[in-house]
This record gives C-alpha cells, sequence and structure tokens, in this order.
C-alpha cells in the first residue's frame, strides 16, 4: 500500500466510528419506507397521461420475482419457488398491468432504458422470455438505437449459453452477474454456490455475443470473508475483466431478513475489517484500471458511466447509476415502483395481493407520494452528491426561489464539521468531496434528508460505512 493509500486507510479508521450509523443508500428522495397507503392511484394515472409528456423518453424496468432457492444474505423483494406454472400466472399479470399503461399514453413513449430485476428474471424460461418482450414491444416503443441501454439481471446458476444467444436476439445490450464472492467457503455459508469456472464460461460466452456491458456484484462483510480470501476473489474478478463493478456492503439484519438467521453472526467481519475489505477493494480495483463513480459502483475508466460523470449526465435510480437520457420510470410488476415526474410510487409488495388486483383489471399501485418543492430540491442536492460528487447549494435553491443561506441555514451549519473533517472542500460555486469524503458521501446526503427522523420504527437501514 503506498504512503497516500494508508494515510487514507488510518483516516478512515479514524472518522468511522463517529460517521458510522444507520443510513439510505439513496436510490430515491425520499426513499421507499416514506411512500403512504393513503396516496390516491388516480392522481398518478392522471399524471402519466399528460400529454405534454408523451414526446419524453421512458426507462421501464420490469420486476420478475421467483428465484429457485434463497441466498441467506438476500435483502430483494422475492418469492422462493419451483411452482410449474408461476412464470405464466406473472406473464399474465404483467400483460393485463402493461394494458393499463397504454390506457394511458405511456405506450407512445420512446423506451431508451429497459431492465429487467428481480428476483432472478431467468427463472423464466426461454419460452417465456421471449413471450415478456414481445408483450412489452406490443405496449410500448422499444428502439434498437445502439446507444439504448437494455439490461437484465442474470444468475449465472440459472442461465444456459443458449439462453445468452437468445437475450442478444430479444435486443438486450447489458448483462449484470450476481458474483458476490467465488471464495466456495464463503458460498456455502450463503447457499450460493457458483463456481468460478462456471461464470467463465459464461462470461466468455457473453463476449462472444457482443454485449456492450458487462457488470458484476459483489458483496462483502459476507461469512468467513478475509482480506486474504477477498483478494483472490478480486483477482478472479479482474482476470474476467467486466466493464462495471457494483461492490455492496452487506447489511446483516436478521429481525427484517429472516433467511439471514441462517447466518452465523460469528463468521462475520468485525466492523474494522470490514474497512479494511472496502479499503481493498478501492486499492485493487484502482490498480487495475477502475474508478468509482459514487455509491459502491466502479467502472473502467472508459466506461459511458464515467465518461457521463465528468460531464454531468449521470443518474442514480432505483436500479443504481445510469446515463441521463430518461427522467420518468415506470415500473412493472410485483413490488416494482416507478418514478414519474414529482411523483413516486410502488406496486403491491405482496405477489399474491399484486396477482389478484391485476387480475380485478385495478391498479396494482399500492402507495405513493407527490413529492413537495422542498422534496424536489433536496432530491437535486441529494443526487448531485451521488452523481456528480459536488453540489452547489446557491444555484439549485435559486432554481426554486429560495435564498440558500436563509432556506438551508441549519444543513450549512452541519457541513462546517464535514469541512473540518476533510470529507469535503468548498469551492467557488459550492461544494465538492474529497477522496476521503467519498467513503462517507451517505452521510453527506443524510444532512439534506428532512424525512430521516420519520422512518417508520421498523425499518432498519445497513450502516453509512
Ligand atoms: S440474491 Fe438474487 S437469486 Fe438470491 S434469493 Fe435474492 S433475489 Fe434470489
Amino acid at each position: 500500500m503506498s504512503q497516500n493509500a494508508s494515510h487514507l486507510q488510518a483516516d478512515i479508521e479514524r472518522l468511522a466510528p463517529k460517521y458510522q450509523r444507520p443510513g439510505p443508500r439513496y436510490t430515491s428522495y425520499p426513499t421507499a419506507p416514506h411512500l403512504s397507503e393513503a396516496f390516491a392511484t388516480n392522481q398518478f394515472e392522471a399524471r402519466c397521461a399528460q400529454a405534454d409528456q408523451r414526446d419524453l423518453p421512458l426507462s421501464l424496468y420490469v420486476h420478475v420475482p421467483f428465484c429457485r432457492s434463497i441466498c441467506y444474505y438476500c435483502a430483494c423483494n422475492k418469492v422462493v419457488t419451483r411452482t410449474p406454472g408461476a412464470g405464466q400466472e406473472y406473464l399474465n399479470a404483467l400483460d393485463k398491468e402493461l394494458a393499463r399503461y397504454r390506457d394511458w399514453g405511456l405506450n407512445q413513449r420512446l423506451v431508451t432504458q429497459l431492465h429487467w430485476g428481480g428476483g432472478t428474471p431467468t427463472y423464466l424460461s426461454d419460452a417465456e422470455l421471449t413471450q415478456l418482450m414481445h408483450l412489452i414491444a406490443r405496449n410500448y416503443q422499444l428502439t434498437d438505437a445502439p446507444d439504448r441501454e437494455y439490461s437484465i439481471e442474470i444468475d449465472p446458476r440459472t442461465v444456459s449459453k443458449q439462453t445468452i444467444a437468445l437475450l442478444r436476439g430479444l435486443g438486450f445490450n447489458r448483462l449484470s452477474l450476481g458474483i458476490q464472492d467465488f471464495d466456495p467457503l464463503v458460498q456455502k455459508a450463503i447457499n450460493r454456490v457458483q463456481p468460478y469456472e462456471m461464470v467463465a464460461d459464461l462470461t466468455h460466452s457473453i463476449r462472444e455475443h457482443g454485449f456492450k456491458s458487462l457488470s458484476f456484484d459483489l458483496i462483502y462483510g459476507l461469512p468467513h470473508q478475509s482480506e486474504q480470501s477477498f483478494s483472490k476473489t478480486l483477482a478472479k474478478v479482474i482476470r474476467l475483466g467486466p466493464d462495471r463493478i457494483a461492490c455492496y456492503n452487506y447489511a446483516h439484519l436478521p429481525n427484517r431478513f429472516t433467511s439471514q438467521r441462517a447466518i452465523d453472526r460469528l463468521t462475520l467481519p468485525s466492523a474494522t475489517q470490514r474497512l479494511r475489505l472496502q479499503r481493498l477493494i478501492d486499492t485493487t480495483l484502482a490498480d487495475s484500471g477502475y474508478v468509482l463513480i459514487g455509491l459502491d459502483h466502479y467502472v473502467k475508466t472508459t466506461d459511458e458511466l464515467s465518461v457521463a460523470q465528468r460531464e454531468g449526465r449521470l443518474l442514480r435510480n432505483f436500479q443504481g447509476y445510469s446515463l441521463k437520457s430518461a427522467e420518468d420510470m415506470m415500473g412493472i410488476g410485483h413490488s416494482a415502483i416507478s418514478q414519474i415526474g414529482d411523483m413516486i410510487v410502488q406496486n403491491a409488495r405482496n405477489l399474491d395481493d399484486y396477482l389478484a388486483k391485476t387480475e380485478a383489471n385495478e391498479s396494482p399501485i399500492s402507495r405513493g407520494l407527490t413529492l413537495t418543492q422542498d422534496d424536489l430540491l433536496r432530491r437535486d442536492i441529494i443526487m448531485d452528491i451521488c452523481c456528480k460528487l459536488e453540489f452547489s447549494l446557491s444555484e439549485t435553491c435559486q432554481r426554486y426561489g429560495y435564498q440558500a443561506q436563509r432556506y438551508l441555514k441549519k444543513e450549512i451549519e452541519d457541513l462546517q464539521e464535514f469541512i473540518a473533517d476533510g470529507l469535503i472542500n468548498e469551492t467557488d460555486s459550492g461544494y465538492r468531496l474529497t477522496t476521503l469524503g467519498r467513503h462517507f458521501l451517505r452521510n453527506l446526503c443524510m444532512v439534506f434528508d428532512a424525512w430521516l427522523e420519520r422512518t417508520p420504527v421498523d425499518i432498519k437501514y445497513s450502516k453509512t460505512v
């Protein structure tokens, strides 16, 4: 480790106890726990149907909730099942939901971004995957433009080379693979066994089919992980050369996610070990040509997300980071979240409720929120912190007709401590995160989160550092 790197590590370890607290990951603001069941669905339908929206591009998310087996660490909205016909029943429900949106005129909007997530989208058979893409094409304007971002999450354990070829043929040009860790002991402890050779073989096939981008998901803080074991995993990851790598910090919340009770707490790395794992990831990936673009996400320096960040075109949404080609996002399926204009809504989080609502031709939306001016202003600042790593309070406040020194007096006072700790610097127009500050990015966002104190008691966030 170079002298600079060891100073940085020492600073992180010194400040971690002060800043380590539960906090959101800010894939939206306000965050999902603040959506209200009192929200009137018809407001959202009216907003979607506004004629002036029809020329704007759209980002479309499709949630496929099924998994064949449970990964013990999982905190996703999923349903573990092997029931024959589950996929087809779900496709019938999606068909009905899509038809509702067609009635609102959303079908005229060009889908520049498409993402299928889960659960495990590749739980569906090849025939069902094809049927799902046809359903979407029947209801929305899909594009074959080379700059489209059409991505799907795949589970290496459920995908054959034939399926990879099919996905390319269906129009996907980006794939994301759940890796987590290559160490056999860790894989066994989390109930997700997928040997390196299996992933290497699949990666080779993905490259052969000319996908524009391949992304890997890793998790640190899992049982039995050590710097020594994880450095071997990182070496294997780098050998496979994904374009993007998302590294998430595992949040052990067994009271909230029952499957995590199968993980022996005593096998988890300590807080200090986790910080060292995070540092190992940082230095190893930086030395291998990857750059940290914000929260948890590393990309090759030549990747378009890295270019987009430099040019201020990066966007953060429920799937992480993407290019800013569509502001509005429509989510389809069980528990899917949509963000159209100043509204955020979420479909029923219980699969049976979702299926029953769609079967009855009713709206599957179960909760939502209309953002106030204050929410929009704070959202802009938080997204600037996450995507640009710099923010200007005066410019943002001016956009909404406020004077920053008065409107954000308390927040500006709070920032002084971040400056004193070397996490941000003042610039001519505002503030910029330092290299050290990037490790405390969520804490900085929390300064501007006016909803934090209203977080429901049953919601437990992961630790910020
Ligand atoms: S991690 Fe992915 S594959 Fe595993 S249970 Fe969760 S959603 Fe399913």
